[in-house]
């Protein structure tokens, strides 16, 4: 792993200014998983890498996943077993990259009767061995009593029996972001608040893109040998600038989630619930809350932030109701939520579960690279093929093989150097630094693995980093420090939503947090009065926004605030 190195609104405005002087071997646009993790491959080959974001990394759905690192089980179900050896591979190579951001979970799946057990024992039984799991994280199989006493907040009315498998859970922007340091540490330049708005195109070849500086109110003109289009659900779009008569291909569907506190709804594990149609839906805790998801809906409304619908909000809820023996979960129960659209590949006649999940790359008239489908969990094997097609490319136009800097499947990504097990990580971190708050380590260790510990490090150098937001959170001073001199946040909304995720996984939704934060910020990055108020009244709508569903009430923190 190399040393991270400086990736902050300078590294941005620095790069930004020069985007025009030097040809870059490859031009990622979109800054999701996808074009993260080709970045990082590419940089890796020793490619010369430039990754524009049109907003913030990972503000597409990437940051709006169900947060699962899937071992494959589900693609068994639908009988397509090269992806169940795809996705087992890449999990077992996840966790060996960045142990904190592919933590084995366990899924407690019920069956009501007989025969919908036989069929869960003899499908895992096949995973286990197709998959190759470990001895120790096989699956389980538990008779009624073995179940009700796992899980007692299940409805026991209906219940024949359980299977136990594991999968991991990650934290999906949180991923995005190391892969782009990663990339970044590897040589690459990225820069976010910077669409690509035209395709530059001489001889019928793309040989650029026109990019526009969002906050600087410029564009910029940024050459480069190959074009990489992984912009997720506006991949049409941007294939569409290359003109030629390209058609859409994307079919998109919307998935949302829903939070409640754990105090309402205390599993101990996660659990997979079927809801009204038949589908499964998961129900998985995380610190003081529970979140429930997902939905798979045709979607033709707007790309950004897309809306949460009551029926969206009630169809989760009957299917935890249904489930639980808890008292009722209602709206207003729903402390947070989170909407994203899956960029799928159109298939005639299926409905939106049917359609398969599979990546496609599509090479258009101009010769820009698009990939489209797939999921996080084979991120990286998609941008092997896509690094693979893109340096043959490079390497027949300007005759030069880069030399190879490091391997995409040993090279552990930033933060990853924790070991598999965080718990001994924080331990010898607590021994080393017995001044630091408990709290604080953990959380910095479970947000940023490695990289906690040089934010512990900073806040015992210099105590004023230790300063926190407000008294009952551990969100310090110095981590809101490590997400603008080190992950290039740019808004208040970027730090609390894709950098610290208070907006998830905190039940105030980081409102609480976001005046001190506001503070910080504003001194970092030398906002006046005015830019702070409004980047305050930014995130405030934007909280209110996403729980719109909720009718027009506001939220109750904001109203504390605003008095
Ligand atoms: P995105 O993350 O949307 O990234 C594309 C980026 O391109 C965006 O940030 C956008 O702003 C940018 N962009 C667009 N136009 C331009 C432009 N002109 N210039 C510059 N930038 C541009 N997968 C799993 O493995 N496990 C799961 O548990 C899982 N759960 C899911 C649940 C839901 C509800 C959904 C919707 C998906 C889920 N997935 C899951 C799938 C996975 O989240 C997606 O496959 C993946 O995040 C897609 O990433 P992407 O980078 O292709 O797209």
């Amino acid at each position: 792993m190399r040393s991270p190195v400086e990736f902050s609104h300078r590294t941005r405005t620095r790069a930004l200014e020069t985007l025009d002087r030097e040809p870059f071997d490859l031009l990622v646009i979109g800054g999701g998983i996808t074009g993260a993790g080709i970045a990082r491959d590419a940089a890796l080959r020793g490619m010369r890498v430039l990754l524009t974001e049109r907003r913030d990394f990972a503000v597409g759905t990437s940051s709006r996943s169900s947060k699962l690192i899937h071992g494959g089980v589900r693609y068994l179900q639908q009988g397509d077993v090269g992806l169940v050896m795809e996705a087992a591979n890449e999990r077992r190579v996840l966790r060996r990259l960045v142990p904190y951001l592919a933590r084995p979970i366990q899924m407690l799946v019920p069956a009501q009767r007989r025969s919908g057990y036989a069929k869960l024992s003899a499908g895992l039984w096949t995973f286990d061995r197709m998959a190759r799991v470990s001895h120790d994280e096989r699956n389980q199989m538990l008779d009624r009593e073995e179940t009700l006493r796992l899980e007692p907040l299940l409805r026991a009315d209906n219940i024949y029996g359980a299977a136990v498998y594991y999968e991991c859970l990650t934290d999906d922007a949180r991923l995005v972001l190391e892969n782009l340091k990663s990339a970044v540490a590897f040589g690459a330049t990225a820069v976010n608040y910077a669409p690509v708005e035209r395709l530059v195109i001489e001889g019928g070849k793309v040989v650029g893109a026109v990019v526009r500086d969002v906050l600087g109110e410029r564009a910029i003109e940024a050459r480069a040998s190959v074009a990489v289009n992984a912009a997720g659900p506006w991949v049409d779009e941007v294939r569409l600038l290359q003109g030629g008569g390209e058609k859409p291909r994307l079919h998109l569907t919307k998935g949302i989630h829903l939070i409640v506190p754990r105090e309402r709804l205390p599993v101990v594990r996660s659990v997979v619930m079927t809801a009204r149609d038949k589908r499964p839906v998961f129900a998985v805790p995380r610190g003081d809350t529970v979140y429930l998801g997902t939905t798979d809906t045709n979607y033709d409304g707007q790309y950004d932030d897309p809306a949460i619908t009551r029926e969206d909000v009630q169809y989760l809820l009957d299917a935890a109701n249904d489930t639980f023996d808890v008292a009722p979960l209602g709206f207003d129960d729903v402390v947070g939520a989170w909407a994203g659209l899956r960029p799928l590949l159109h298939q005639d006649g299926k409905k939106p579960e049917e359609i398969s999940r599979k990546d496609e790359i599509m090479v258009g008239p101009a010769g820009l690279i698009s990939i489209a489908g797939g999921k996080l969990t084979t991120y990286r094997r998609m941008a092997e093929r896509v690094v693979d097609m893109a340096a043959e490319r490079a390497a027949r136009l300007d005759g030069k093989r880069p030399h190879r800097r490091g391997e995409s499947d040993s090279e552990l990504l930033c933060g990853g150097a924790t070991d598999e097990d965080l718990a001994a990580f924080i331990a010898r971190l607590r021994t080393k630094w017995p001044e630091a708050d408990a709290d604080i380590v953990e959380r910095l260790v479970g947000t940023y693995g490695s990289n906690g510990s040089r934010i512990v490090e900073g806040m015992m150098a210099d105590p004023a980093l230790g300063e926190r937001a407000v008294p009952d959170l551990a969100l310090t001073r110095g981590e809101v420090a490590y997400a603008v001199h080190d992950e290039m946040a740019m808004t208040l909304e970027d730090v609390l939503e894709r950098r610290t995720r208070l907006f998830l996984w905190d039940v105030h939704n980081g409102l609480t947090a976001a005046p001190r934060v506001a503070d910080w910020m504003a001194q970092l990055l030398g906002w006046s009065p005015d830019r702070r108020r409004a980047e305050l009244a930014a995130y405030e709508d934007h909280v209110r926004d996403v729980k719109g569903f909720l009718g027009d009430a506001e939220p109750e923190e904001l109203r504390a605030l605003r008095a």
